[in-house]
Protein backbone atom coordinates (compact mmCIF):
# COMPACT_ATOMS: atom_id res chain seq x y z
CA UNK A 1 0.00 0.00 0.00
CA UNK A 2 1.33 3.48 -0.99
CA UNK A 3 2.56 5.48 2.13
CA UNK A 4 -0.16 7.67 3.32
CA UNK A 5 2.75 10.80 4.80
CA UNK A 6 3.69 13.99 2.65
CA UNK A 7 6.69 15.67 3.08
CA UNK A 8 6.24 19.05 2.63
CA UNK A 9 8.67 22.05 2.79
CA UNK A 10 7.51 25.71 2.43
CA UNK A 11 10.08 27.94 0.82
CA UNK A 12 10.23 31.78 -0.25
CA UNK A 13 11.30 34.95 0.84
CA UNK A 14 11.30 36.28 4.35
CA UNK A 15 7.33 38.14 4.54
CA UNK A 16 5.60 36.15 1.58
CA UNK A 17 3.14 34.58 3.91
CA UNK A 18 4.57 30.82 4.24
CA UNK A 19 3.94 30.64 8.08
CA UNK A 20 0.42 32.40 7.37
CA UNK A 21 -0.57 30.03 4.39
CA UNK A 22 0.87 27.27 7.28
CA UNK A 23 -1.02 28.14 10.13
CA UNK A 24 -4.37 29.11 8.28
CA UNK A 25 -4.28 25.25 6.31
CA UNK A 26 -3.33 23.64 9.88
CA UNK A 27 -5.61 25.82 12.37
CA UNK A 28 -7.69 27.82 10.03
CA UNK A 29 -6.60 30.98 12.13
CA UNK A 30 -4.67 34.26 10.41
CA UNK A 31 -2.80 36.35 12.77
CA UNK A 32 -1.15 40.05 11.79
CA UNK A 33 2.20 38.56 12.84
CA UNK A 34 4.10 35.73 13.29
CA UNK A 35 7.58 35.01 14.39
CA UNK A 36 10.02 35.56 11.38
CA UNK A 37 12.36 33.20 12.87
CA UNK A 38 10.49 30.57 13.73
CA UNK A 39 10.58 27.59 11.95
CA UNK A 40 8.76 24.40 12.35
CA UNK A 41 6.83 21.61 11.34
CA UNK A 42 2.91 20.90 11.15
CA UNK A 43 1.10 17.88 10.68
CA UNK A 44 -2.53 17.74 8.92
CA UNK A 45 -5.03 15.21 7.75
CA UNK A 46 -6.64 15.32 4.86
CA UNK A 47 -8.89 13.78 2.15
CA UNK A 48 -7.33 13.97 -1.70
CA UNK A 49 -9.79 12.14 -4.18
CA UNK A 50 -11.29 10.39 -1.58
CA UNK A 51 -7.75 9.01 0.03
CA UNK A 52 -6.66 10.06 3.57
CA UNK A 53 -3.10 11.85 3.16
CA UNK A 54 -1.16 12.62 6.37
CA UNK A 55 0.85 16.33 5.01
CA UNK A 56 3.87 17.02 7.78
CA UNK A 57 4.75 20.87 6.54
CA UNK A 58 7.92 21.81 7.11
CA UNK A 59 7.39 25.95 7.59
CA UNK A 60 11.14 27.52 6.79
CA UNK A 61 12.53 31.11 7.93
CA UNK A 62 16.17 30.74 5.89
CA UNK A 63 17.46 31.14 9.11
CA UNK A 64 19.76 28.53 8.72
CA UNK A 65 23.42 29.37 9.75
CA UNK A 66 24.42 26.48 6.71
CA UNK A 67 23.66 26.48 2.94
CA UNK A 68 24.11 22.72 3.67
CA UNK A 69 21.05 22.67 6.07
CA UNK A 70 19.23 23.49 3.02
CA UNK A 71 20.22 21.23 1.22
CA UNK A 72 19.06 18.87 3.86
CA UNK A 73 15.84 19.45 4.16
CA UNK A 74 15.15 19.47 0.81
CA UNK A 75 16.66 16.22 0.52
CA UNK A 76 14.19 15.15 2.79
CA UNK A 77 11.18 17.05 1.42
CA UNK A 78 8.66 15.31 -1.36
CA UNK A 79 6.99 18.43 -2.68
CA UNK A 80 7.76 21.98 -2.45
CA UNK A 81 5.30 25.01 -1.88
CA UNK A 82 7.42 28.23 -3.75
CA UNK A 83 5.99 31.16 -1.91
CA UNK A 84 6.58 34.15 -3.44
CA UNK A 85 4.32 38.02 -3.00
CA UNK A 86 2.31 39.27 -5.46
CA UNK A 87 3.15 42.86 -3.82
CA UNK A 88 6.92 41.82 -4.14
CA UNK A 89 8.57 41.55 -7.34
CA UNK A 90 11.89 40.72 -5.45
CA UNK A 91 10.24 38.11 -3.55
CA UNK A 92 9.21 36.38 -7.23
CA UNK A 93 12.48 36.83 -8.54
CA UNK A 94 13.91 35.21 -5.28
CA UNK A 95 11.99 32.18 -6.29
CA UNK A 96 13.55 31.04 -9.28
CA UNK A 97 17.01 30.23 -7.62
CA UNK A 98 15.31 28.27 -4.75
CA UNK A 99 13.78 26.29 -7.20
CA UNK A 100 17.01 25.86 -8.98
CA UNK A 101 18.47 24.77 -5.69
CA UNK A 102 15.61 21.95 -5.30
CA UNK A 103 16.35 20.27 -8.94
CA UNK A 104 20.36 20.29 -7.96
CA UNK A 105 19.69 18.50 -4.27
CA UNK A 106 17.08 16.21 -5.96
CA UNK A 107 19.22 15.61 -9.35
CA UNK A 108 15.81 16.02 -11.26
CA UNK A 109 13.41 18.65 -13.03
CA UNK A 110 11.15 16.54 -11.55
CA UNK A 111 9.99 17.21 -8.58
CA UNK A 112 6.74 17.90 -7.20
CA UNK A 113 6.49 22.01 -6.93
CA UNK A 114 3.16 24.22 -6.40
CA UNK A 115 4.46 27.85 -7.20
CA UNK A 116 1.88 30.31 -4.67
CA UNK A 117 1.68 33.81 -5.54
CA UNK A 118 0.36 35.11 -1.94
CA UNK A 119 -1.19 38.17 -0.53
CA UNK A 120 -4.00 38.15 -3.41
CA UNK A 121 -6.32 40.55 -1.39
CA UNK A 122 -3.95 43.36 -1.56
CA UNK A 123 -4.19 43.75 -5.31
CA UNK A 124 -3.68 47.58 -5.10
CA UNK A 125 -0.22 46.66 -4.04
CA UNK A 126 0.08 44.37 -6.58
CA UNK A 127 3.83 44.41 -8.35
CA UNK A 128 4.17 41.02 -9.83
CA UNK A 129 0.74 39.93 -12.86
CA UNK A 130 -0.62 36.67 -12.76
CA UNK A 131 0.66 35.96 -16.00
CA UNK A 132 4.30 36.36 -14.49
CA UNK A 133 3.51 33.51 -12.46
CA UNK A 134 1.60 31.85 -14.79
CA UNK A 135 4.85 32.06 -17.77
CA UNK A 136 6.68 30.97 -14.52
CA UNK A 137 5.15 27.76 -13.94
CA UNK A 138 4.38 26.83 -17.49
CA UNK A 139 8.46 27.29 -17.77
CA UNK A 140 8.79 24.74 -14.85
CA UNK A 141 5.40 22.48 -15.81
CA UNK A 142 4.44 22.97 -12.27
CA UNK A 143 1.12 24.06 -10.49
CA UNK A 144 0.85 27.85 -9.82
CA UNK A 145 -1.99 29.23 -7.94
CA UNK A 146 -2.52 33.39 -6.47
CA UNK A 147 -3.90 32.70 -3.30
CA UNK A 148 -4.25 35.01 0.36
CA UNK A 149 -3.86 33.20 3.65
CA UNK A 150 -5.72 36.19 5.18
CA UNK A 151 -8.82 35.75 3.25
CA UNK A 152 -8.63 32.04 2.56
CA UNK A 153 -8.08 31.94 -1.39
CA UNK A 154 -6.65 28.87 -2.82
CA UNK A 155 -5.55 27.77 0.92
CA UNK A 156 -6.91 24.56 1.00
CA UNK A 157 -6.22 23.80 -3.05
CA UNK A 158 -2.57 24.96 -3.26
CA UNK A 159 -2.05 22.02 -0.35
CA UNK A 160 -4.43 19.42 -1.98
CA UNK A 161 -2.57 20.18 -5.50
CA UNK A 162 0.73 19.65 -4.01
CA UNK A 163 -0.53 15.90 -2.57
CA UNK A 164 -1.43 15.20 -6.25
CA UNK A 165 1.84 16.48 -7.31
CA UNK A 166 3.24 13.56 -5.41
CA UNK A 167 0.65 11.23 -6.34
CA UNK A 168 1.60 11.84 -9.73
CA UNK A 169 5.63 12.10 -9.86
CA UNK A 170 5.88 9.93 -6.71
CA UNK A 171 7.30 10.98 -3.82
CA UNK A 172 11.26 9.10 -4.20
CA UNK A 173 11.67 8.30 -1.32
P1 LIG B 1 6.92 34.29 6.15
O1 LIG B 1 8.14 35.04 6.56
O2 LIG B 1 7.00 33.87 4.71
O3 LIG B 1 6.58 33.15 7.05
O4 LIG B 1 5.70 35.34 6.20
P2 LIG B 1 4.57 35.47 7.35
O5 LIG B 1 3.64 34.32 7.28
O6 LIG B 1 5.23 35.72 8.67
O7 LIG B 1 3.79 36.77 6.85
C1 LIG B 1 4.44 38.02 6.78
C2 LIG B 1 3.40 39.12 6.97
O8 LIG B 1 2.49 39.11 5.90
C3 LIG B 1 2.57 38.97 8.25
O9 LIG B 1 2.35 40.25 8.79
C4 LIG B 1 1.28 38.35 7.76
O10 LIG B 1 0.19 38.69 8.58
C5 LIG B 1 1.16 38.96 6.37
N1 LIG B 1 0.43 38.09 5.43
C6 LIG B 1 0.67 36.78 5.20
N2 LIG B 1 -0.19 36.31 4.29
C7 LIG B 1 -0.98 37.34 3.91
C8 LIG B 1 -2.06 37.48 3.00
O11 LIG B 1 -2.49 36.56 2.31
N3 LIG B 1 -2.62 38.74 2.90
C9 LIG B 1 -2.19 39.79 3.63
N4 LIG B 1 -2.80 40.95 3.48
N5 LIG B 1 -1.17 39.69 4.51
C10 LIG B 1 -0.57 38.48 4.65
MG1 LIG C 1 7.58 32.40 8.73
Amino acid sequence: MQNREYKVVMLGSGGVGKSALTVKFVTGQFAERYDPTVEDFYRKEIEVNREPATLEILDTAGTEQFASMRDLYIRNGQGFVLVYSITSMQSFLDIKSMRNQICRVKGTERVPIVLVGNKVDLERDREVQRNDGLGLAKEWACSFYEASAKAKINVDELFEQAVEQMNIMGKNK
